[in-house]
């Protein structure tokens, strides 16, 4: 199994989950993370302290379209180890539904 990062993280990109991965396995987009599912041990210390709630194990149904997007990114992003800065914004984005349809970017972020 793997955790994965979900819907919510978009626009909201808080990144404290990148400072508790103890294996260093979350990549960033440019507008959300995603955590490289043949790299997480599946630990799950980074699923309760993001304050978006958007990372759960796959082992919840229905997520198979987040563990493609999870496989998919994590290979075409950059690695990401220390916090950044969070977008200023973020909380008027935290919890909109739709907001991969909405605004899901396919570009890289800097990573770190
Ligand atoms: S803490 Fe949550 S919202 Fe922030 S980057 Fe990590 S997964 Fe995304
Ligand atoms: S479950 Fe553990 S290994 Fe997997 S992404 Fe979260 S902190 Fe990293």
């Amino acid at each position: 199994m793997t955790y994965l990062v979900l819907d919510n993280c978009i626009k909201c990109k808080y990144m404290d989950c990148v400072e508790v991965c103890p294996v260093d396995c979350f990549y960033e987009g440019e507008n959300m993370l995603v955590i490289h599912p043949d790299e997480c041990i599946d630990c799950g210390v980074c699923e309760p302290e993001c304050p978006a709630e958007a990372i759960k194990p796959d082992t919840e149904p229905g997520l198979d379209k987040w563990l493609k997007i999870n496989t998919e990114y994590a290979e075409k992003w950059p690695n990401i180890i220390a916090k950044g800065t969070p977008p200023e914004d973020g909380e008027k984005f935290d919890g909109e539904e739709g907001k991969f349809e909405k605004y899901f970017s396919p570009e890289p972020g800097e990573g770190s």
